[in-house]
């Protein structure tokens, strides 16, 4: 090991290995494609910011036992070396170059024991934790962040998502990092995540994750197959002539890495199984012991073996078991992989149902509605009414009920019962004049989780539950389920995707959720020109997007009934 070996950051455990031999390779080297991402450079501006706040804040709050090491090594070795400080802020640690470490907590919280004092690794993100459930977490506020004095909060779970498996290999980073400099102590590895809302979540790096392996354990065994790629790497660029270590296999981190492009025509070369989106690594791997290593093959697999694979599952496979039944007992989800599969090889959308039972659900008067929200606060409902029998008193086109002001749980709440009020008077309205009715989101979920949330604002002029139930129950059709049900799509089917493979476009350039975001802080901004127009962005998005939903029905009424069946884009095998 030389000074001029290379090192890895805290992320690195949780990256793609082949990711990291890319990075460091020198013999052949691949160029990236870095786009700029709006949505991305927002959430990481959004992110920098909670965390220079929450610096802020412990400084404040801490002033005689904080110091800001302003990422400077010699200020944070003096500051670890001290018995003064309980918090070192933007601390800076000496690269490992024996472990092939480098990095730095956001911050980290002094443990003593006796006379001798530890360090605790903490990060700070802007992404919640923790949920409401049924568990317990230790957690301590800014103006008390010693882990002696963490209290346990109760009815809490981990948010799904994962979200905090990285965080957790990366304080494990940290912690193996301190380690090395003698200052992580002899006690339980604890380290610490400040989440949005700034509280302090204290994990027991060793306590199992999933009930498998411990957050440590996971990230010994993962960074140590970094370590070996990487001096596998540099063996190479030392030696050209060696075989480059490792190679690609397309999953979800693919479609958002500098090396995609590369990566993906690589894959795409030899019809590699893993660009039938997506599989994870196990999968991968059961994927090629039962003989399935291209798209072609998968596509080819028999979906009546999978099923029969599915039922049973408790049976073990061998040699001679037909490898659509294997790959039913085995992998998850396996029937649809197989259909992906043949999406993908057939270049086309594919039919789940006869043509003829294609169901648009359509209904005399229609109203496609979307809503928009900053910061889990809805500030926006957006309907489009199209009817298809005219009824007296009931006007085609958008219409939009926002909030421009403050928002808080009552003023989502009010806006809630203002479009609600209106939803009903129209429901009413069309069903007195003996008509049908469809209100239309897409992934309902969404739009539920914001109606429950305001139903328990206890604000005034809310529904009851059976006039909620009255309006938005029978009436209410889920156009994802509607589309995933009867349409076979490649992967993921959000609505971008699918409304523009059915032929739909949005009128703005870069539409998205996220972008939406960026597009209301300039609405409440100074600037009025800008604000006039982000304001007008917002609606016409909004608008666009329950138009997508309406194209979603005419498609499935019209030339969705021309695409292929699932069953009839099977291959024979290749
Ligand atoms: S594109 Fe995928 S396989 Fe290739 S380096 Fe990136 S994450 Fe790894």
């Amino acid at each position: 090991m030389t000074e001029s070996s290379s090192t890895l950051d805290a992320g690195a455990a949780a990256r793609c290995t082949f990711r990291l031999v890319l990075e460091h390779d020198t013999v052949e080297a691949v160029q990236r494609t870095v786009e700029r991402d709006e949505a991305v450079l927002r959430r990481t501006e959004a992110a920098g910011a909670h965390r220079r706040s929450v610096a802020q804040s412990l400084l404040e709050l801490h002033a005689e036992r904080a110091t800001d090491a302003a990422r400077d090594t010699a200020r944070t070795l003096e500051a670890i070396a001290s018995d003064d400080l309980d918090l070192i802020v933007s601390p800076s640690l000496p690269r490992d170059v024996v472990g092939r470490r480098h990095g730095a907590p956001s911050f980290l919280v002094a443990r003593r024991d006796g006379a001798s004092t530890s360090w605790l690794p903490v990060d700070v993100h802007n992404h919640f934790v923790t949920n409401e459930g049924t568990g317990s977490f230790l957690a301590s506020e800014l103006a008390t962040p010693l882990l002696a004095e963490a209290t346990a909060r109760t009815g809490r779970r981990l948010r799904k998502g994962g979200a905090w498996r990285v965080d957790l290999l990366r304080l494990a980073h940290h912690h193996r990092h301190l380690e090395s400099l003698g200052a992580a102590g002899a006690a339980r590895p604890f380290a610490g995540i400040v989440d949005r809302g700034s509280t302090l979540w204290w994990f027991a790096l060793d306590d199992a994750v999933d009930e498998a392996s411990s957050a440590l354990a996971l990230y010994d065994a993962r960074f140590a197959e970094r370590v070996a790629l990487l001096a596998a790497t540099e063996a190479r660029n030392a030696e050209p002539d060696l075989p480059r270590p490792g190679a690609s296999w397309w999953h979800r981190e693919c479609e958002s890495c500098p090396y995609r492009v590369f990566c993906h025509a690589t894959l795409a070369a030899t019809d590699d199984v893993s660009l039938v989106r997506f599989t994870d690594g196990p999968d991968q791997t059961l994927l090629r012991a039962v003989g399935i290593s291209t798209r072609r093959q998968l596509a080819a697999i028999s979906l009546e073996e999978v099923a029969h694979g599915v039922a049973t599952r408790d049976e073990p496979s061998n040699a001679q078991t037909p490898s659509g039944i294997a790959l039913g007992r085995q992998v998850h989800d396996a029937a649809r992989l197989v259909r992906r599969a043949r999406v993908e090889v057939s270049g086309s959308l594919l039919r789940l149902v006869d043509a003829e039972s294609l169901d648009a659900r359509r209904r005399d008067v229609e109203i496609d509605f979307d809503m928009e929200s900053y910061n889990n606060v809805t500030y926006l409902w957006g309907a489009f009414i199209t009817s298809r029998r005219e009824v007296a008193g009931i006007e085609d086109g958008y219409r939009s009920f926002a909030e421009w002001g403050r928002l808080t749980t009552a003023s989502e709440a009010e806006l809630f019962v203002a479009f609600f009020d209106w939803l009903a008077a129209t429901v009413d309205a069309v069903l007195a004049a003996g008509r049908t009715v469809g209100l239309y989101c897409f992934w309902e979920h969404a739009e539920l989780a914001q109606v429950r949330r305001a139903m328990s604002s206890g604000v005034l002029g809310l529904p009851t539950t059976a006039e909620l139930d009255a309006v938005i129950g029978a009436p209410l059709i889920d156009v994802h389920e509607l589309v995933t049900t009867q349409i076979q799509t490649a992967g993921p089917a959000g609505l971008k995707v699918v409304a523009s493979a059915a032929g739909f476009s949005w009128r703005d350039e870069a539409p998205s959720g996220e972008a939406s975001m960026a597009w209301y802080e300039d609405a409440l901004g100074d600037d009025e020109v800008l604000a006039r127009a982000a304001t007008a962005r917002i609606l016409a998005y909004n608008e666009d997007d329950c138009l997508a939903t309406r194209s979603l029905r005419d498609w499935l009424e019209g030339p969705a009934h021309d695409l292929p069946h699932v069953e009839d884009a099977r291959l024979a095998d290749s």
